[in-house]
């Protein structure tokens, strides 16, 4: 199984308080994984330390056959090259909890951006790849429409089609669906089924536990910074080993 991600002992700190403690798991390409747990255990922690807007105290991260640290000297980590790092981040696609969508751009522009941006595509190609991308989850009519005439889940969409038209290696998802009124969360959650069935890799931290049973194929259950349970749905949520696990799934279940 050829190896995307590779989070190596990582930790993250805030004011001396361990936020992530000595994480360590592995994505390979292809595969979904779930990641679960009570509000403050870490979980958003670990993608932004990922997707790079917070720096690690220590351990690392490696995407395919990048490194984001090079060395770690008397104790404090050495980020690797800008280049590389620039490289990382652009492996990795990125959806959050709230959406982030550019107000002032059209669903349309929001999705071309980056293409265009980043990228460097070519606008007109940028604009046939980005009908393309909204037209198959379901905006086509929408593509003129700024962020705030759309609802939650449409907003949510368009945000999965910007992080789609960029062709991450693997997608993060913080939490897709807990901005949503509960009628809007279905179509979301359709979106993100159908990526799992064309086999994307993905990383979704997600409170939709029968969600995540239907689509991961791992589960990473998180409680205080560490990872205290981790492997199949049926492992993790049919037959939790530990009892900060099955604490966890009893407050869920009722
Ligand atoms: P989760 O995503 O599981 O809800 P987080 O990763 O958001 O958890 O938070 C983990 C811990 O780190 C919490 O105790 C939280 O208060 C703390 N934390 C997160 N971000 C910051 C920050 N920017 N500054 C200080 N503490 C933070």
């Amino acid at each position: 199984m050829e190896q995307i991600l590779k989070v190596d002992n990582l930790v993250k700190k805030y004011n001396d308080s361990y936020a992530v403690k000595n994480v360590s798991f592995k994505v390979n390409k292809g595969e979904v994984l779930a990641i679960i747990g009570s509000s403050g255990s870490g979980k958003s922690t670990i993608l932004r330390c990922i997707n790079q807007p917070e720096k690690i105290d220590s351990g690392n991260i490696t995407i395919n056959e990048d490194s984001m640290v090079k060395e770690i000297k008397k104790e404090k980590v050495i980020y690797n090259s800008k280049d590389i790092l620039n490289k990382m981040n652009l492996e990795c696609g990125m959806v959050f909890q709230s959406f982030n969508l550019f107000p002032h751009l059209s669903v349309l522009q929001n999705v071309t951006e980056a293409m265009t941006q980043v990228l460097k595509m070519d606008f007109k190609e940028a604009n046939k790849k980005a009908l393309k991308i909204l037209t198959d989850i379901g905006l086509k009519n929408k593509v003129e429409q700024y962020p705030c005439s759309l609802s939650g889940g449409e907003q949510q969409r368009a945000s999965i089609a910007r992080t789609l038209a960029i062709e991450p290696q693997i997608i993060f998802m913080d939490e897709p669906t807990s901005a949503l009124d509960p009628e809007l969360v279905g179509e979301v959650l359709k979106v993100v089924k159908e990526l799992a069935s064309q086999k994307r890799t993905m990383v979704i931290v997600t409170h939709e536990i029968q969600f995540a049973k239907e689509i991961a194929d791992r589960i990473i259950f998180m409680s205080k910074g560490e990872i205290v349970e981790e492997g199949t749905p049926e492992e993790v949520l049919d037959n939790p080993k530990k009892k900060r696990t099955k604490e966890f799934l009893k407050r869920y279940s009722s």
